[in-house]
C-alpha cells in the first residue's frame, strides 16, 4: 500500500490536490496509495476546484486529437514530455439509426466506439493516465492484473516507452488477448485461477521488495488509473457539441468506468463547460449473467456486493468481486437509472445486432451492453424518446470465438457463372 517513491516528483501544474477516501473522506497527498489507512476504503483523486474551473472549451479544442486535450482535467500528463502513452481517445461517436429502429428507440442513438483505440479497447485511456502518473512518481517497471484488454494496453504502453513490463492474466484467457499482449514483448504470467485470484496475487506482490519499483496500474496507482475513464465522459459531451446525453449505457467489470463517466459529466456541469439535459442524465449499467454481482445487488435493493465466481463468454467483464460496485450502484440510483445482465446467447445476438446495424464489430463486452440496452427498452427502464449513448469498449477481432460458430459464408460456389446460377445468385 505504501510506496518508497517520493510524491514530490509530481508536476505542480496538475489540478489534482491529493487523494481522498471514497468511504470516510480522509485525505492523503498524491502518491502510489490506493486504500485508506483509516478505514481501508478505496482512494480517488481529489481536485483543486478553482484549477478545474479555469479550464475553457477553447483550451480543450486547441489540444491534440486524443485524451491529452483534457490534460488540465486529469491528475497527470500536463507536461507532454512526461507522458507514457499510445495517445488514445477521440474515438468516433457513431449515429446508429438502424440500431435504434431495431430496438424501437425513437430518439437519436449513438455508439461511442472505443474499439478504435490503439490497442482496441477503452483500457488505453486508463493505462495512459496511470503509467504517466507512475513515471512522474518514479516507477521503473509497469504491471497489471488483467481480464485481457488491460494486458494488451500495459504491454503496448511499456513497449512504446521502452520500460520493462510484467503482466498477469488468468490462464484461460481468450487466445486473441494472449497473443495481442505477448506480441509486445515483456513478461506475461498466466495464472491458474480466476481474475480475482490474479488480482489478489498482485496485491501481495506489490508489497514485496522485489516489486517496489513496479507500478501495477490497477493496484498501487489505481486512483490515477480510474481517472482515465473520465475522458469517455468528456469526449461524448464534446462530440455532442458540449451537451451531456440524457441516457448512457455502460458495461461494468469493476464498475469504475461507469462511476467515472458520471463523475466527468458532473465536473463538466460544475465548471460550466457542458449543459446537462433537462431533468439530468441517467446512467445504466450492463453485466453478463455469468458475472452479475453489481446488478444483482441493485435488484436486491442493497449496495452490499456478494462476490461470485464468474463464468460465461464476456471475459473482459469477469470481475467477481468488483471494487467500485457500491459506487456504481450509487450513481445509477442517484440518476434514476438501472442495471441488467445478459446471458451468453443474448450477448452473441447483441454482437451480431450491433454489427448488422452499425458496421461495428464489438467484443463480448459490447455485445453485453447492446443486449442489456435491448432489455432496458423492453422493460421500460430506458426511455426510448430520449437521446442515448451506448458505449462499445472493445474490439470483436479479439473474441472471434464468441460468434465463430454462428456466422460464415452465406454461399460457397464454383468459380463460374454456372456456379453462381446454381446458388441462386443470378435469380
Ligand atoms: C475493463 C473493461 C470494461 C469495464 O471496466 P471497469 O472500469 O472495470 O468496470 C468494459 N469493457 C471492456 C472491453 C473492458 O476491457
Ligand atoms: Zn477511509
Amino acid at each position: 500500500m505504501t510506496s518508497v517513491v517520493d510524491a514530490s516528483a509530481h508536476t505542480s501544474t496538475s489540478p489534482a490536490r491529493g487523494l481522498i477516501c471514497r468511504a470516510c473522506g480522509a485525505e492523503y497527498p498524491l502518491a502510489a496509495q490506493h486504500a485508506c489507512y483509516e478505514c481501508f476504503g478505496p482512494l480517488e483523486v481529489a481536485y483543486d476546484e478553482a484549477a478545474l474551473a479555469r479550464v475553457t472549451r477553447a483550451q480543450i479544442e486547441a489540444g491534440p486529437q486524443n485524451i491529452w486535450r483534457y490534460a488540465a482535467l486529469l491528475p497527470a500528463g500536463q507536461d507532454p514530455a512526461t507522458r507514457v502513452s499510445v495517445d488514445p481517445g477521440m474515438t468516433p461517436l457513431v449515429a446508429a439509426p438502424a440500431l435504434a429502429a431495431a430496438l424501437n428507440i425513437q430518439a437519436p442513438l449513438y455508439v461511442k466506439d472505443d474499439s478504435q483505440n490503439p490497442t482496441h479497447s477503452f483500457k488505453d485511456r486508463v493505462v495512459s493516465v496511470a503509467l504517466t502518473a507512475a513515471k512522474e512518481l518514479g516507477f521503473t517497471r509497469f504491471s497489471c492484473a488483467s481480464t485481457g484488454n488491460l494486458a494488451n494496453s500495459v504491454a503496448a504502453h511499456a513497449a512504446r516507452a521502452g520500460v520493462p513490463s510484467i503482466v498477469f492474466i488468468p490462464a484461460d484467457l481468450e487466445q486473441g488477448k494472449v497473443i495481442t499482449t505477448a506480441v509486445y514483448g515483456g513478461e506475461l504470467v498466466a495464472i491458474e485461477g480466476s481474475y480475482d485470484d490474479v488480482n489478489r496475487l498482485c496485491s501481495e506482490l506489490v508489497e514485496t521488495d522485489e516489486f517496489e519499483d513496479t507500478a501495477f496500474v490497477n493496484v498501487n496507482v489505481r486512483p490515477f488509473y480510474a481517472e482515465g475513464s473520465k475522458t469517455l465522459g468528456y469526449e461524448v459531451a464534446e462530440q455532442l457539441g458540449w451537451r451531456i446525453p440524457a441516457q448512457v449505457v455502460i458495461p461494468m467489470a469493476s464498475g469504475e468506468l461507469l462511476t467515472k463517466v458520471d463523475k466527468a459529466f458532473s465536473e463538466l456541469v460544475e465548471i460550466g463547460l457542458a449543459e446537462a439535459p433537462e431533468g439530468g442524465w441517467t446512467v445504466f449499467g450492463a453485466q453478463s449473467e455469468g458475472c452479475n454481482p453489481i446488478a444483482v445487488a441493485l435488484h436486491g435493493d442493497t449496495d452490499v456486493i456478494t462476490p461470485v465466481k464468474p463464468t460465461g463468454i464476456a471475459k473482459s467483464l469477469n470481475i467477481g468481486d468488483p471494487s467500485a460496485g457500491p459506487y456504481a450502484i450509487e450513481a445509477v440510483r442517484r440518476t434514476g437509472g438501472w442495471m441488467d445482465y445478459a446471458n451468453d446467447d443474448e450477448i452473441r445476438a447483441g454482437i451480431r445486432l450491433l454489427a448488422e446495424t452499425t458496421g461495428i464489430f464489438a467484443e463480448t463486452a459490447g455485445g453485453t451492453t447492446v443486449a442489456v440496452l435491448k432489455k432496458l427498452v423492453e422493460s421500460g427502464r430506458l426511455d426510448p424518446s430520449k437521446e442515448t449513448v451506448v458505449y462499445n469498449t472493445g474490439e470483436g477481432l479479439k473474441t472471434l470465438d464468441a460468434v465463430a460458430g454462428q456466422v460464415g459464408p452465406t454461399h460457397t460456389i464454383k468459380p463460374s457463372l454456372r456456379g453462381a446460377r446454381e446458388a441462386g445468385l443470378l435469380g
